[in-house]
């Protein structure tokens, strides 16, 4: 792939996971005093508001971590290609595909060593 284009697909990728961050930080926020008194129990609510509250708390977390760490693999790859080894597996140093990195700018290895390291996940 070329250089250009994927430094554009990381830089469109990059630009979206900040704008939900960026929301998902204020739904965070908004979640943690309900999170707080969710888990000390304190709450004049039903229980099950109380839940409800916890779940919506707990999948903004998750989804917060799973946004971070999509960012720390675009700076990873954003590195990568700097070096000019963006399309080269970590792995087994193959090219990795034009259609894996179109789908996923941010890979890091080729599809067989991603394959493998997900069996072994
Ligand atoms: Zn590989």
């Amino acid at each position: 792939m070329d250089a250009a284009i994927a430094r554009q697909l990381l830089a469109m990728e990059r630009r979206r996971v900040e704008r939900v961050l960026g929301y998902v930080d204020t739904e965070t926020r908004a979640a943690s005093p309900d999170l707080v008194e969710a888990v000390a129990g304190a709450s004049d609510r039903e229980p099950a508001d109380a839940a409800t509250d916890l779940t919506t708390s707990m999948l903004a977390l998750t989804h917060h971590r799973r946004l971070r760490l999509r960012l720390e693999a675009l700076r990873e790859a954003e590195e990568r290609l700097a070096l000019g080894l963006f399309d080269r597996c970590k792995l087994c140093q193959t090219t990795i595909a034009n259609a894996r990195l179109e789908k996923v700018p941010w890979a890091m290895t080729c599809r067989t060593c991603a394959q493998v390291d997900e069996v072994h996940d």
